[in-house]
């Protein structure tokens, strides 16, 4: 029988989606097709559609692995398994007849024979289980189990899918019965039999994505992005989640590094591998940081700082089309970030900040950095704008009225304001 090798991927909440499925379902093959672009490249490789599965088809046999990789980092994914498919067999108007089946089936059940005899003959099976510490004392004379799990996705097929199951699982015993036997509960070998209105496919694997909905689908947000751990988190939460990413990176130059900024833009490109190549606006905070220095009281600097980098954050998001601001702050994790002073800070601007970390333990903000390939790049020591002029005691409860009082004390606020942004740099941030 001839079959063809694909990939095919599964999409978790892009299903649910109700009347903008067919919406959803084009950007996520508009993202998949961006994604493994670099690999599909000169290759005859092409993404479509299979009623409720995206399938990679085409060229793939010696990419797969790299195509795979590629498409688990789209968000909206929620599995990829590669696969072999066979053209379905009987025409729409004799799929009700149990006799057109018998004969589909049993071109589906040469398949899974072959199948399973490559799973075995290539060793696969014998790596899975030694992978699980369960290799046979001796392969020669292994017996493996194995079970066939089918789904009739084809309604009209007139036979149901416990039914396939068993017959298919019949004509391999017939065909392996040597070597295998059948084991419904925990299967050396599993293999999963999915029949579509097109075609069957066949697989016995399945890697996890990371679910979520495909960027675009939902806004952009400017996100205040530092070389620590938590910003990148944040800004991969809410790309995860559908939102266009642009950044905004403050440096206190020549206190910090021309090598601290090169750190982030490293970072940057981590975090654009997930959610596409952006723009970072690196804004010089020295002029700011100095100002309030000289005019302002020293425990408020902390915070006083905050509050520019936000005015200067939400300047750049209007002017770039952003409709929110994302940090990644986190309730109580350091003195900025008490109760009052995410208050405090929210008061510098009137577009919403949003805050995906809010409520995560920093523990678990690090695994998910460690999940997404941030924390090494992140944990590399780096100066940072925060740090230069620190306050000895700085203010745990300030009120927004002190806060603004403060700031009236800045002359020429406006015009400092203008001349940050007007002089920032503008990276272009590119998946690594
Ligand atoms: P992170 O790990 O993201 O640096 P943090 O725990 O160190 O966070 P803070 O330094 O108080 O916390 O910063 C809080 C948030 O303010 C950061 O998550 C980030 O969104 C923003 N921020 C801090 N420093 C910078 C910077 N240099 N440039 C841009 N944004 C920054
Ligand atoms: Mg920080």
């Amino acid at each position: 029988m001839n079959t063809t090798d694909v990939i095919i991927v599964r999409y978790g909440e892009v299903a649910l989606k109700g009347m903008n499925k067919p919406y959803f379902e084009r950007i996520l093959m508009e993202r998949i097709r961006k994604a493994i672009k670099t690999v599909a490249d000169n290759r005859d490789i092409y993404v479509d559609k299979d009623g409720g599965l995206v399938v990679i088809r085409g060229d793939i046999n010696e990419v797969k692995d790299e195509l795979i990789k590629k498409t688990l980092k789209v968000f909206g994914v929620a599995s990829c398994s590669p696969a072999k498919s066979l053209k379905r067999l009987t025409h729409a108007n004799e799929r009700e007849h149990p006799a057109a089946a018998e004969d589909e089936l049993n071109a589906i059940g040469e398949v899974a024979v072959a199948y399973i005899k490559e799973l075995i003959e290539s060793g696969k099976v014998i790596r899975k289980l030694a992978q699980a510490g369960q290799a046979p004392n001796n392969p020669q004379l292994a017996n493996y189990t194995f079970k066939v799990d089918a789904k009739r996705a084809d309604k009209t097929f007139g036979i149901t899918s416990p039914a396939m199951s068993k017959e298919i699982g019949g004509i391999v015993l017939k065909a392996l019965g040597d070597e295998l036997s059948v084991n419904v509960h925990n299967p050396d070998i599993l293999l999963t039999v999915h029949l579509k209105q097109a075609e069957t496919f066949f697989y016995d694997e399945k890697s996890m994505g990371m679910g979520g909905l495909p960027l675009g689908t939902n806004g952009k947000g400017m996100v205040l992005l530092s070389g620590g751990i938590d910003s990148p988190v944040a800004t991969w939460m809410m790309a995860k989640r559908g939102m266009r990413i642009e950044a905004v990176h403050y440096t206190s130059y020549p206190f910090t590094s021309q090598r601290a900024q090169e750190k982030v833009e490293e970072l940057a490109s981590i975090v654009a591998s997930y959610c596409g190549n952006f723009k970072m606006h690196v804004v010089n905070l020295l002029p700011a940081q100095e100002a309030i220095a000289k005019h302002c009281p020293e425990d408020e600097m902390t915070l006083l700082v905050r509050r520019f980098m936000m005015t200067v954050a939400e300047r750049l998001a209007i002017g770039m089309r952003c409709d929110v601001l994302i940090t990644g702050e986190n309730l109580g994790q350091v003195a900025s970030q008490t109760a009052a002073s995410l208050v405090a800070t929210d008061a510098a601007v009137t577009i919403p900040v949003m805050r995906p970390l809010i409520g995560l333990d920093k523990v678990d903000i690090m695994d998910i950095a460690r999940e997404i390939g941030t924390y090494d790049k992140s944990i590399e020591p780096h100066e940072d704008c925060c740090t230069v002029f620190l306050p000895k005691h700085p203010k745990t409860r300030p009120t927004k009225e002190g806060i603004e009082k403060s700031l009236a004390l800045i002359p020429d606020f406006e015009e400092l304001l203008d001349k940050m942004i007007e002089s920032r740099e503008v990276v272009h941030i590119e998946a690594q």
